[in-house]
């Protein structure tokens, strides 16, 4: 073998061990459609090198043949961009990705096949292709400014492997008619050395990215709660305690609120647990919509939530907290049953020494058990609780 067919066969063992990674990814973590056609891109590389291979043995630069890899190498970048259109969200991407295929496979067939042009042949594959990971690179992440450290390394090696695509497209389209024109050697040379490294960096990051999608939803099923969505009591503490150090470093006020939903054991006696559970998701919908983004929403409990209000005060919070009391009592939960909830809450505000969420928390569920016990459906504030209890304790120690 010589060492242009040594190269092909490392590619082609390299795309079929990344073709097997990205199927185990797609079938053992919970499918995600993108791992799926990346597995294929990878699966139709392995074709391309395979049919290259054959080529390089037994028919030596047959214009045929180098269609055929040329049109595979061109799908296989195709799917690496629908892959990453997908995995951005956008389901309907593989309209102008599958429309642009086609358009470079009849330029791929005329240039090679119908007008032999070696250099607008060899020009439009490698164009095509670094359009697709240019496309790719673009759909990485919405903000480079908030990306991951997998979603920026990604973004890098997709430019780089773009780049790559687009300065060997312009030596490709000066060797003319022919191959006469331009440096053909060095046209050659540099596909041979740079386009393997580039071809396994863009696969082991976007093998990556995968494993690294996966880390981060697990981290955040670990810290969430499964009915409602919103943070469970783990993830609510963990973001409660990051907030009340920044608040305390910048000197901003916080405020927290611990609620629970009145005589809820009846609701679950008269329409069910299931009822119950839809009782439940209701309230926590209804309290996320009515605070700002970035203030924390956790289910902390069976029937008992808590709000971290960024950057609002004690009194603030307590306009807010009404209005959500005055919503919830209005608004019953969706279904047959009509049931109509109301929640008690207790409010209270960040104090210079408070270093954790705990004593913040004391304080807030001592305000809720006022609620609780002057009659329930109200909203109590720490503060107000305890400037009435001073105010009663100096009226004591006067008449004392
Ligand atoms: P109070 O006004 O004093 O809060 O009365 P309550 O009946 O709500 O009393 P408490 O808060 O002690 O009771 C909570 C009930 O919530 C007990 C439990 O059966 C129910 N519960 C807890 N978690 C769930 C859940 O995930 N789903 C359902 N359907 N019910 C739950
Ligand atoms: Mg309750
Ligand atoms: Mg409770």
């Amino acid at each position: 073998m010589n060492a242009a067919q040594i190269n092909v066969v490392n590619l082609q063992f390299i795309a079929v061990v990344l073709a097997a990674i990205l199927t185990v990814a797609w079938r053992n973590f919970a499918r995600p459609q993108h791992a799926a056609v990346w597995a294929c891109a990878y699966g139709v590389a392995f074709v391309a090198w395979f049919v290259n291979f054959v080529m390089l043995t037994f028919f030596t630069a047959n214009p045929y043949f180098f269609t055929a890899i040329a049109i595979l190498t061109c799908t296989s970048n195709a799917l690496i961009a629908v892959g990453y259109l997908q995995r951005a969200g956008n389901e309907r991407a593989w309209v102008p990705i599958y429309a642009g295929l086609t358009l470079a496979t009849a330029a791929l067939v005329a240039f090679a096949v119908v007008y032999p042009h070696r250099g607008l042949r060899d020009a439009t594959w490698l164009c095509f292709s670094g359009v697709m990971l240019a496309v790719s690179a673009a759909n990485v992440t919405s903000s480079i400014r908030t990306a991951t450290t997998p979603e920026r390394a990604t973004v890098v090696m997709l430019v780089l492997f773009a780049a790559l695509d687009f300065v060997v497209a312009g030596m490709g389209l000066r060797q003319g008619v022919d191959g006469g024109g331009g440096d053909l050697a060095a046209f050659r040379l540099t596909l041979i050395l740079l386009y393997p490294p580039a071809f396994v960096g863009v696969g082991l990051a976007t093998v990556f990215l995968v494993a690294a999608d996966l880390a981060e939803r697990m981290r955040s099923l670990a810290v969430s709660d499964l009915l409602t969505g919103i943070f469970n009591r783990r993830g609510f503490e963990e973001a409660a305690e990051r907030a009340i150090r920044n608040a305390q470093r910048q000197r901003q006020p916080l405020a927290l609120v611990v609620t629970d939903i009145d005589r809820f054991k009846a609701v679950n006696d008269r329409y069910g647990h299931n009822a119950g559970d839809r009782a439940i998701k209701h309230f926590a919908t209804r309290m996320e919509r009515m605070v700002r983004r970035g203030d924390l929403v956790g289910r902390v409990g069976g029937e008992e939530f808590a709000l971290l209000l960024i950057n609002t005060n004690a009194s603030d919070a307590l306009d807010v907290v009404e209005r959500i009391r005055r919503d919830v009592s209005a608004m019953p939960v969706a279904g047959p049953e009509g049931i109509a909830l109301t929640a008690s809450f207790g409010v209270t505000g960040l104090r210079p020494g408070d270093t954790s969420l705990a004593s913040m928390f004391a304080r807030a569920d001592r305000a809720l058990y006022r609620s609780k016990v002057e009659g329930r459906d109200r909203v109590t504030c720490a503060e107000v609780m305890e400037e009435a209890a001073g105010g009663a304790k100096a009226l004591t120690g006067d008449i004392a």
